[in-house]
């Protein structure tokens, strides 16, 4: 298996060098894996004038799995905006034809103080959202402003064929059968007859997977019920805008985004895999950023890329004990529990490892 390393920018050489060090140490178990570093982002630009320059495509399209840090940084953000970190985060994600983006948001027990609800209803929440990252009034065509009968109209297509929604809802069935296996799709099926046909084919998509239960709810529902009772859902499914506004609700139930990872994977399970923060350019090289979103990627690519949920479980079951022991970065640092840095934190998972 070959993995592409993209460090990027700010914490993110930090917080990926302890990334790699929980796969080296997996690797002297005897998982077989090669790693190649290439450059993203702003680094990208400053090195070679491109942030998505051609010799991380090429790497990137032949690895199995891409592990990526984070781009940007204020240094850059002057540039013209086919020179932007951010341009190189699209770039890839475009080449490889990442259409599945999953965001699991997680709240260890021992960080409930963090998230901003009570913690007896968001204490133990474990739910992972399937977002369709490619097409939807994001993309639809016909778009823009026009002038007519003397004003401007602006408008957008919401627009879903049938594959597409065929194959984000296998992904969330597959992703439901190494969870509780229930998938609760989202829509708005009562105004919108482009979401009446999600809804319809992940009716049929469900026939094939008769050992997942499959429910629906309207959009304004889930975000209602997200903050009500988060709990009750395991896999959520949705299409590309109302999953990029429910995947940031559900992350900040949490309220530690430095404990978040994703995914983004292609037709053939080939993946990228990154914290969902940024490149933290305000605590960037003080080593004190915390690493456990990413070594939590590197689990989510265990599982999703190469199918080793033995290996992802022992990675995570790893960074809830170093939790558990009282280990914490500043960002979800309580009086009573040990503050560490990038490299103590990292050094504690793989003493458990
Ligand atoms: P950010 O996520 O980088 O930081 C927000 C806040 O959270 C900061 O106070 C930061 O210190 C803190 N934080 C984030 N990750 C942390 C970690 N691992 N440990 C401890 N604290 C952490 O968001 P921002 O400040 O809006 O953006 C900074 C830069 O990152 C910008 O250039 C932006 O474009 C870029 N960005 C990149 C990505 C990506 O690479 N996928 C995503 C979002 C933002």
């Amino acid at each position: 298996m070959k993995i592409c390393v993209l460090p990027g920018d700010g914490i993110g050489p930090e917080i990926m060098a302890e990334a790699v060090r929980v796969l080296e140490a997996l690797r002297s178990d005897g998982l077989k894996f090669e790693m190649e570093t290439a450059l993203l982002g702003g680094s990208a630009v400053d090195a070679a004038g491109s942030p998505y320059p051609e010799s991380t495509q090429a790497l990137a399209r032949a690895a199995d799995a891409i592990l990526l840090g984070a781009v940007g940084g204020p240094k850059w953000d002057a540039l013209p905006r086919e020179l932007r970190p951010e341009r190189g985060l699209l770039g890839i994600r475009k080449d490889l034809g990442l259409f599945a983006n999953l965001r699991p948001a997680i709240l260890y027990p021992e960080l409930a103080n963090a998230s901003s609800l009570k913690p007896e209803i968001v204490a133990g929440l474990d739910i992972l959202i399937v977002r369709e990252l490619t097409g939807d009034i994001y993309f639809g065509q016909p778009r823009g402003v026009r002038e007519e009968n003397g004003q401007r109209v602006g408008f957008n297509t919401m627009v879903y064929s049938e594959a597409e929604i065929q194959r984000i809802g296998k992904v969330a069935f597959e992703a439901a059968r190494k969870r509780d296996r229930r998938v609760c799709s989202v829509d708005k099926m009562n105004v919108l007859e482009c979401t009446q046909l999600w809804r319809d084919v992940m009716i049929e998509v469900s026939q094939d997977y008769p050992d997942v239960t499959l429910s629906h709810m309207l959009v304004d529902n889930a975000a209602m019920q997200l903050v009500r009772a988060p709990k009750q859902f395991d896999v959520m499914v949705t299409g590309n805008m109302f999953g990029d506004i429910l995947s940031d609700e559900a992350s900040m139930l949490t309220g530690s985004i430095g404990m978040l990872p994703s995914a983004s994977l292609d037709e053939a399970g080939k993946g990228l895999y990154e914290p969902s923060h940024g490149s933290a350019p305000d605590i960037a090289g003080l080593g004190v950023a915390n690493p456990l979103a990413t070594i939590l990627s590197a689990a989510m690519m265990l599982r999703y890329s190469f199918n080793l949920e033995g290996a992802a479980q022992r990675v995570e079951a790893a960074v809830k004990k170093v939790l558990a022991d009282g280990c914490r970065t500043g960002d979800i640092y309580e009086p009573g529990t040990r503050r560490m840095t990038t490299r103590q934190m990292g050094d504690a998972v793989l003493g458990v490892l």
